[in-house]
């Protein structure tokens, strides 16, 4: 008893006075079966023989109990005893680590124990589904393995109060029942088994790439890897071709992670999940992060792949969800220019496009009743240019409208989300009235009879007549003549027999109507030829020259009877319709064409000339509102009239103050005299007068005044095209005058005026007008008044007026509209002006103004009058212009020096001494204040400036160019002057 009890003693003693040394190994990828150090009740595993293994209560390091066995029966030969755990149930494990904590003491320091004492013990485990009972056969079990003490203890180490703890691990596997048992074998030891701890290792769950691997048992083997499948946290997807892999290795490790997930639409990675707060989206898996929503959206939950448009505000289908959301907005600043027939629109693009760059723009056309007001949609006789939707250019020409008929005009913008925002469809809309036009042309001729030297024709009315049509002329000429004398026959039907043709030749004949606005153009050639003539008749003509001689010669004389005839009653008359009525009248070379202006200075009587060319009106259809300007004979007042049957329209009437002598009078109504001769949109219109007293001039009412006072009034505020169009209204009146052969002599832009529809109109035409009435005529050397500055120089030197003067005055008219009524040579003497033309100089290019139409202007100051464009040239060039937009754009401070004039005219800014005084030199003095406000106070920090004018407060267009432009001259000349360049 002794021999056992001493080790028992020490042993007790160690387990409750000493600590054991455990180096506290991480235990996170261990799944602990068994830990007999965790029970603090008794273990009750098996022992036997029952003196052997004996189960006792310990404290550990940190005077936690617990359970230990012992065995220490060194001094007995030929031991065997046994230790059987509990049943362990393996679970998922195929590896098992057995760990073993345990002291064993050294032999040498224990006396008297010399051939009975053992080191080491066996460790065995057997596999069972389930547990076998309390009994113990050996043979049942496999040995593990022999473990012995790395450290065994002595005597001196107790004194240190300390006790070296053995660990050994061992690893059994792979396990193929549901569990098994653990045995120790002691062979004569001194052992205390202080923990026995039977675990498995498994990779802990974990989120890797945005995709969760669950824990994963390790494999069987010590260099197998698990390949685990992970997957996606919530919001997130796997990548495509690229699912989530790791691999779980058998120390319980994740490695070599393969492929990912991605966070879905609407959500971003933050840390380990997937998230996008509210205000912000995510539209696809493959962007990384959310976004706030885009203008005008939102959204107020969280996750989403895209933001909701705000009320009123679209985004279209095909738009991906970062465009905003953009609000319907219709195009501004519509407007137009009437032709005629012709109307050409323009518009800026929609205050806000929403950042969106697919705006295209759609004209809706439609033509309306005056009353009730219905309108129709004006269907596919209208033609538009460039076309009439999908237009990127904010610019539209309608052709082949309906003269004298209502239009409204619509143009909406459309882009992406028009369709959506059909409701709130938005557009920008004008209504307009048409002038008169010519008729269409005459297209479908049949010949119906064709003889020997007739043919008779018939034919359709045009498609649009444009107005009453009084006449159709019919020109033919003989196909082979080499000489091309066109003939003409008039008819106011639609047929015509042309008579007085030659036997078996071929004839080209081509039809045109007339209205009262004129001739439309000519239809298409049809050529005919006549039938043979019968043998006899050739030959008795052939043969008789003295017939054809004498039948040539009574033609010739009734012709230049009638030729002279008709000239002295055209010097006289002018234009008589009853000439021109015949039923059918025959005239070699070209038909008169126009009427004839008719001086009524020529008449003995005035009153007649007034009486025949003005209609007398009755005072009590007119009514005076107020005063709108003063003329040479009196006031000029606005008013009303009222004729019976028609519909009261707005009217200016020129009054004559009272007291007026008889001379006065006449030269008064003179005016009505000369203008009711003429009947031309863009010539102002006479709509009668009153000879009783109170006289009065009635004249349509010109809503905008004199051109010039309109154009000062409206600085910069103009489309290069819609002055253009003014332009080209004044050149069509002018023509119309000039082809009436009536020289105007005072055409500059006072004498043009303005209606509503900035339609211009030439107007001033009385007799004396540019002796009495203009204040800028002034008298000079050849006798005469005369204003200068708009005159050609041969009507200054020698008073040769005519059109061609008139298109000299037309090319100042030009320069006056393109500069927004600045004055000719400005501040120059007449004087100076003078010398300055003869001498060359010619006014330079104004702001702006395109070159094609500074060319224009000069053109129209060739000083041989003879090269100078006609008045139809300038229209058609003007036209073509219109119809070519292009051709009229000029980028800021294009308009290059030409002339020595524009050296003198453009200031030297490099003579400036401050701001102020270079304002003051380009007019523009009252931005004074605006340049200082924004710190510009020198000319070296203006021309350094790299804002837009606009940010200084300066908002009209105009003087923004202008300003601009004077900069760039600025820059340009300090550049020169200094060498260096301004850094802009
Ligand atoms: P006049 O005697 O023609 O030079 O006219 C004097 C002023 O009256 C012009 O400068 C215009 O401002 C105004 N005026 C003349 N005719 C018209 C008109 N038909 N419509 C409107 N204003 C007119």
């Amino acid at each position: 008893m002794l021999s056992r009890s001493l080790p028992c003693l020490w042993i007790t003693f160690c387990l409750h006075l000493c600590f054991y040394v455990d180096s506290g190994e991480a235990q996170n990828a261990k799944e602990i079966l068994l830990d007999s150090k965790a029970q603090q009740t008794e273990l009750e595993w098996i022992s036997y023989p029952p003196n052997g293994w004996e189960e006792i209560s310990g404290l550990d390091e940190n005077y936690t109990p617990i359970r230990t066995y012992q065995v220490c029966q060194v001094m007995e030969p030929n031991q065997n005893n046994w230790l059987r755990t509990n049943w362990i149930e393996k679970g998922d494990a195929q590896r098992i680590f057995v760990e073993l904590k345990f002291t064993l003491r050294d032999c040498n320091s224990l006396p008297g124990v010399v051939g009975t004492c053992k080191e080491t013990f066996n460790l065995y485990y057997q596999e069972t589904d389930s547990e076998v009972g309390r009994s113990l056969r050996e043979n049942q079990y496999v040995k593990i393995d022999t473990i012995a003490a790395d450290e065994s203890f002595t005597q001196g180490d107790l004194g240190e109060r300390k006790m070296k703890l053995n660990t050994e691990v061992r690893i059994i596997g792979p396990l193929s029942r549901r569990g098994f048992y653990l045995a120790f074998q002691d062979v004569g030891a001194c052992i205390a088994l202080v923990s026995v701890k039977v675990y498995y290792k498994k990779c802990w769950s974990i989120i890797e790439n945005l995709a969760t691997f669950p824990d994963t048992v390790t494999g069987s083997e010590f260099s197998s890897l698990v390949e685990v499948e992970g997957m996606c946290v919530s919001d997130a997807e796997e990548e495509a071709d690229n699912s989530p892999k790791m691999h779980c290795s058998a120390e319980g490790e994740w490695l070599v992670p393969i492929g990912k997930c991605i966070c879905k639409a609407g959500f971003h990675q933050k840390g380990d999940a997937c998230e996008c707060g509210r205000g912000f989206y995510k539209s696809s898996s493959q962007d990384l992060q959310c976004s706030r929503c885009p203008v005008h959206s939102f959204n107020d939950r969280e996750g989403s792949w895209r933001c909701d448009c705000e009320d009123g505000y679209y985004r279209a289908l095909s738009d991906p969800p970062s465009v905003a959301c953009t609000p319907p907005s219709a195009p501004q600043n519509l407007v137009y220019n009437i032709n005629q027939t012709t109307v050409s629109l323009e518009w800026s693009p929609p205050a806000d496009t929403g950042g969106r760059n697919d705006v295209t723009y759609r004209v809706i056309c439609r033509r309306c009743s005056w009353e009730p007001e219905e309108c129709v949609p004006c269907g596919l006789n209208v033609g538009y240019s460039p076309a009439q939707s999908g237009l990127v250019d904010t610019y539209v020409t309608a052709v082949d409208l309906l003269a004298h008929a209502n239009y409204t005009f619509e143009v909406e913008a459309v882009n992406g989300v028009s369709d959506l925002s059909r409701t709130q469809r938005l557009f920008a809309a004008v209504s307009i009235a048409t002038g008169q036009a010519a008729p269409s042309q005459v297209s479908e001729v049949i010949k119906e009879r064709v003889q020997q030297h007739s043919v008779h024709l018939s034919w359709q009315e045009p498609q649009q007549p444009n107005g009453v049509i009084t006449e159709y002329e019919i020109k033919y000429y003989e196909k082979d003549q080499k000489d091309r004398i066109y003939s003409t026959v008039r008819s106011k039907s639609t047929s015509a027999t042309v008579n007085n043709l030659k036997p078996s030749t071929a004839y080209v004949f081509q039809i045109r109507a007339f209205t009262e606005a004129g001739y439309g153009t000519f239809g298409p050639r049809l050529e005919i030829t006549t039938k043979e003539e019968a043998t006899a008749a050739i030959v008795s003509s052939e043969q008789n020259p003295v017939i054809i001689i004498a039948v040539v010669a009574v033609a010739g004389t009734i012709i230049l009877v009638f030729m002279v005839f008709g000239f002295i009653i055209g010097r006289h008359c002018g234009y008589s319709k009853a000439d021109q009525e015949g039923d059918e009248e025959l005239y070699f070379q070209k038909f008169p064409g126009t009427k004839t202006y008719i001086d009524p200075e020529t008449y003995e009587d005035p009153n007649r000339a007034v009486h025949q060319f003005a209609k007398e009106l009755d005072a009590s259809c007119i009514k005076i509102e107020r005063v709108i300007g003063a003329g040479e004979f009196g006031e000029v007042c606005s008013g009303r009239l009222k004729l019976p049957g028609k519909r009261d329209v707005s009217v200016a009437i020129k009054t004559l103050k009272v007291g007026y002598t008889e001379k006065q009078r006449r030269d008064f109504l003179c005016e009505a005299s000369i203008m009711g001769q003429f009947d031309h949109p863009n010539v102002v219109h006479l709509e009668g007068v009153v000879t009783r007293k109170p006289v009065m001039i009635v004249i349509e009412y010109m809503e905008n005044g004199s051109l010039d006072a309109f154009l000062r009034k409206h600085d910069g505020q103009f489309t290069v095209i819609q002055l253009v169009g003014m332009l080209r209204g004044i050149a069509a009146g002018m023509r119309y005058l000039s082809d009436m052969g009536y020289v105007h002599r005072d055409l500059a832009a006072r004498n043009i005026l303005v209606n509503c529809n900035l339609v211009c109109k030439v107007s001033d035409f009385g007799l004396s007008r540019v002796i009495d009435d203009d204040p800028e005529a002034v008298y000079t050397t050849t006798g005469g008044k005369i204003p200068v500055r708009w005159t050609a120089p041969e009507a200054i030197q020698y008073r040769k007026f005519t059109s061609a003067s008139d298109v000299w005055s037309y090319g100042v008219v030009m320069w006056e509209v393109m500069s927004y009524g600045e004055r000719p040579y400005w501040d120059m003497s007449n004087q100076d002006v003078i010398k300055a033309i003869e001498e060359g100089y010619r006014l330079p290019a104004p702001m702006d103004c395109p070159p094609g139409l500074h060319q224009l202007m000069l053109d129209c100051w060739q000083k041989d009058r003879a090269e100078r464009p006609k008045f139809d040239q300038i229209v058609g060039i003007l036209d073509k212009m219109i119809r070519n937009p292009n051709t009229l754009k000029t980028p800021v401070g294009t308009c290059t020096p030409i002339s020595p004039l524009l050296d003198q005219s453009t200031p030297d800014f490099t003579s400036f001494r401050s701001v102020g005084e270079w304002l003051e030199a380009i007019k523009m003095e009252r931005y004074r204040d605006n340049f200082t406000a924004a710190g510009y106070s020198s000319l070296e920090s203006v021309a350094r400036m790299s804002i837009d004018v606009m940010s200084l407060g300066i908002t009209l267009v105009g003087h923004q160019k202008k300003i601009m432009s004077s900069i760039q001259t600025m820059r340009a000349q300090m550049l020169h002057l200094h060498g260096t360049g301004v850094q802009v």
